[in-house]
């Protein structure tokens, strides 16, 4: 079963890293024609989504979004002082799976495949494996 791991540079604080071409580009070395793509996130302040890629605007809106939802100044415990940043993770999730049909990633017109930084800039992982 084909797997692996490639690297994400996050730049911001708070950012949504386009991750499609990547995982085309381990789904077409894979050989695979017909099959299931999972991905995973093993961080504990990023995730993963599919949205919209075609207007940076959706991305830029779910991100002021979650803004609003998760509180920046709750009594948190956790001392790392980065809470909103995993409860954010928490909210988006931390893996995706697309199908593959003819060597391709079967995703609708607009989706993107997005790996979500909450809590950059790092240096981030994400696995894949191809069944
Ligand atoms: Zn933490």
């Amino acid at each position: 079963m084909p797997t692996g791991t490639f690297t994400v540079p996050t730049s911001e604080t708070r950012q949504f890293f386009d991750i499609t071409h990547q995982v085309q580009k381990a789904v077409t070395a894979s050989g695979i024609h017909d099959g299931i793509c999972h991905v995973y996130n093993p961080h504990t302040t990023a995730g993963l989504t599919i949205n919209e890629g075609a207007d940076p605007a959706v991305q830029a809106d779910i991100l002021a979004a979650l803004e609003k939802i998760v509180p920046p100044n709750l009594p948190y415990q956790h001392r790392e002082g980065n809470s909103p940043a995993h409860v954010m993770a928490s909210l988006v999730g931390s893996s995706v799976t697309v199908f593959i049909e003819s060597g391709r990633l079967r995703l609708g017109t607009w989706q993107k495949i997005f790996f979500c930084e909450f809590d950059g800039p790092r240096s981030r992982k994400v696995f894949w494996r191809i069944a």
